[in-house]
Order: structure tokens, then C-alpha cells, then sequence
């Protein structure tokens, strides 16, 4: 009898297991980050930490690839069988050819930022303004249904924030932009496409925060390092105490911008929510099971040098 053949066979997606000592399964499941750059990318550090916390013989890859050798990288997803690919810069939109199927908001927001296995088929999920909804939800104790919200920014994060709180029901979603076609553009589109009204407005100088606003979120890259003392020029004197406002940016988490909320005593949400949840909703699309979700955070602290 060859030296392993009395050990059990496990299932693919059971933990590493050893049996008198011996591994019982020396096959990892494979998932991967896709970008260029994406040397610095910390997705893989909270990745390894929950399978790790999990017991699960997974490996997370962060691997640099360039556009032209997206295809082929996504035919190696096939080949090797791995279970799934976050797409980071610039794969986002161009993964999309290379999938059998894409989710419905993935489809509205245009992007798809994790990709996972049904059989031999790869799907396309964008987890950003899931995960984004995700933090508003576990973090701050707020529901978006039914609420006022008032968006900064135009570009793929503020796409995914505002197509996944259009299809969660809130009542009116305005968007600010300082490139007025950049706006007009996607707000018509994201309008027609989920039929829920939303409003764009310019942002020339200070934007004043409406009173009847409960949500405000920078979903502009103002504050991201190395301009980490920049602040997206908005007055807040006029806000209601509740107001929750979050940031997008996660590097550093401790914004000018949350910094001034909180002096005015609002309750406010960091970037770092929003990139574990993403992760954590990728973590469960992969493995099928509840994502460790204080772990992740841990790690992607500890990962980016944070207290
Ligand atoms: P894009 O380049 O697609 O969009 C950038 C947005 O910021 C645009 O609306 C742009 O306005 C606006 N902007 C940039 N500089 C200024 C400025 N000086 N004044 C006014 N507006 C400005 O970037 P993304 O949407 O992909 O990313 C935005 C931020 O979100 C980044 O910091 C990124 O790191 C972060 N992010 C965080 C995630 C998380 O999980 N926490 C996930 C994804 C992104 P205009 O159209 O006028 O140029």
C-alpha cells in the first residue's frame, strides 16, 4: 500500500486535517488578487488571517498582472481551478469578457471587484458597495432604506456605493461632483437603470451639508495618502446631530474629514469598514462559510501599521 492511500479523502473545502500525525490533505484551495500595481495591495494579509483563524488550507496570491496578460491569467483561474480572483486596477471592467455570468449589480455598477466558482463556471460580483452597506448596517446601526443620502464623488467607488443603496431603498440619493459630466453621466445612467430618482449637483467651492441629510459619505479619493491632510471642502454647521459620515478612504482610516464630523459630535464610519466587509462578503462567496470578521480587521490593521 502506497505510504498515504489509507487516509481518508477529504472534501475540498474541509479544513487542513492531519490523521496520527500526517496531513491528510496536502491540496490548498487557490484565490488571488489580479493588478497592477499590487505590491501594496493588503487584501492578501486579512485573507490568509481568516482562513488561518478558520482552520481552512487556503492560500490567498497577490499577483501582479499586467492588461495584457489578463486573459491568459483568467484562463489559469480555469486551469488551476482555483475557487475565486479579487480584480483590482485595471482588471475591473475588463475581467468582465473573460466570465461565464455576472451578478445583477454587477452588472448595474459596470465593475467586478470578486470573482467566485458555481462548477466550472466563474461569476462576477462586485462586493465594494455591499461591503461599503455592510459597515452602515453592523458597524453604525443604520438601515439606508428609507434615508436621505448625499454622496461626494463620481468615480467607481461612489458607482458601487450608490447602486447598492438604490437597490437597498433609500428614499433619495443626491450626488456631488466636481467634473459636472462626469456626474450628469452617472447619475443618468445608475437613474435609468434601477429607476430610482437620483439628483446631481455641481460642487464648485464649499458644498453645504443639508439638514435633512441622515447619510453623507466622501466617496471621492480627497484625503488618500499621501495627501493625508486634504479634506473635501463641505460645510457641516447645518447637519442634524445624527448624521452618519463615512469615508471611503482607508489609508490612513483617521481622515481630516471624519475628524471634523466627529468634533461637530456626529457619528461617523471609516474606509477600513467598508475594505473588510468587501472582503468578508468576498471570504463567504469563496469558502461558503460566516467570515471572521474581527480577525480580518486585526490583520488588515496590523497589515497597513495601524494601532
Ligand atoms: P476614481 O478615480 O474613479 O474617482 C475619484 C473621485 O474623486 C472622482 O469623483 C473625482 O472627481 C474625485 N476627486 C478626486 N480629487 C478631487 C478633488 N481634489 N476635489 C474634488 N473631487 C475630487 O476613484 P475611485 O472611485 O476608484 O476611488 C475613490 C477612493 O475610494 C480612493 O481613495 C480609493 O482608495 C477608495 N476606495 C476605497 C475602498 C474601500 O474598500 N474602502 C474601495 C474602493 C475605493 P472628478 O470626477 O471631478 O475627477
Amino acid at each position: 500500500m502506497a505510504a498515504f492511500e489509507c487516509l481518508r479523502p477529504l472534501k475540498a473545502r474541509e479544513p487542513h486535517a492531519t490523521l496520527a500525525g500526517m496531513p491528510a490533505n496536502f491540496k490548498a484551495e487557490l484565490v488571488a488578487c489580479f493588478g497592477q500595481p499590487v505590491a501594496e495591495n493588503p487584501t492578501g494579509a486579512m485573507q490568509e488571517a481568516a482562513f488561518r483563524a478558520l482552520g481552512l488550507n487556503w492560500r490567498y496570491l497577490t499577483v501582479e498582472v499586467p492588461p495584457e496578460k489578463l486573459r491568459d491569467a483568467m484562463v489559469g483561474v480555469r486551469a488551476f481551478g482555483m475557487q475565486g480572483v479579487n480584480l483590482t486596477i485595471p482588471h475591473k471592467v475588463s475581467v468582465i469578457q473573460h466570465l461565464d455570468r455576472i451578478a445583477p449589480d454587477a452588472a448595474l455598477i459596470g465593475a467586478v471587484n470578486t470573482v467566485h466558482r458555481e462548477g466550472d463556471h466563474l461569476i462576477g460580483e462586485n462586493t465594494d458597495g455591499k461591503g461599503f452597506l455592510r459597515g452602515v448596517r453592523t458597524d453604525a446601526g443604520l438601515d439606508p432604506k428609507g434615508k436621505r443620502v448625499v454622496v461626494l464623488g463620481a468615480g467607481g467607488a461612489a458607482r458601487a456605493i450608490l447602486a447598492e443603496l438604490a437597490l437597498a431603498g433609500a428614499a433619495d440619493l443626491l450626488v456631488v461632483n466636481r467634473s459636472i459630466q462626469r456626474g450628469e453621466e452617472m447619475v443618468a445612467d445608475l437613474a435609468s437603470k434601477t429607476k430610482v430618482p437620483i439628483r446631481f449637483q455641481p460642487w464648485p467651492g464649499t458644498y453645504a451639508a443639508p439638514e435633512d441629510a441622515d447619510l453623507l459619505v466622501n466617496a471621492t479619493s480627497i484625503g488618500l495618502y499621501p495627501d493625508v491632510d486634504s479634506m473635501p471642502p463641505v460645510d457641516l454647521r447645518a447637519a442634524r446631530p445624527g448624521l452618519l459620515v463615512c469615508d471611503v478612504v482607508f489609508n490612513p482610516p483617521e481622515t481630516p474629514f471624519l475628524k471634523a464630523a466627529r468634533q461637530r459630535g456626529l457619528p461617523t464610519l471609516d474606509g477600513l469598514a467598508m475594505l473588510v466587509y468587501q472582503g468578508a462578503i468576498g471570504f463567504e462567496l469563496w469558502t461558503g462559510r460566516k467570515a471572521p470578521d474581527a480577525v480580518m480587521t486585526e490583520a488588515l490593521r496590523a497589515a497597513l501599521g495601524l494601532p
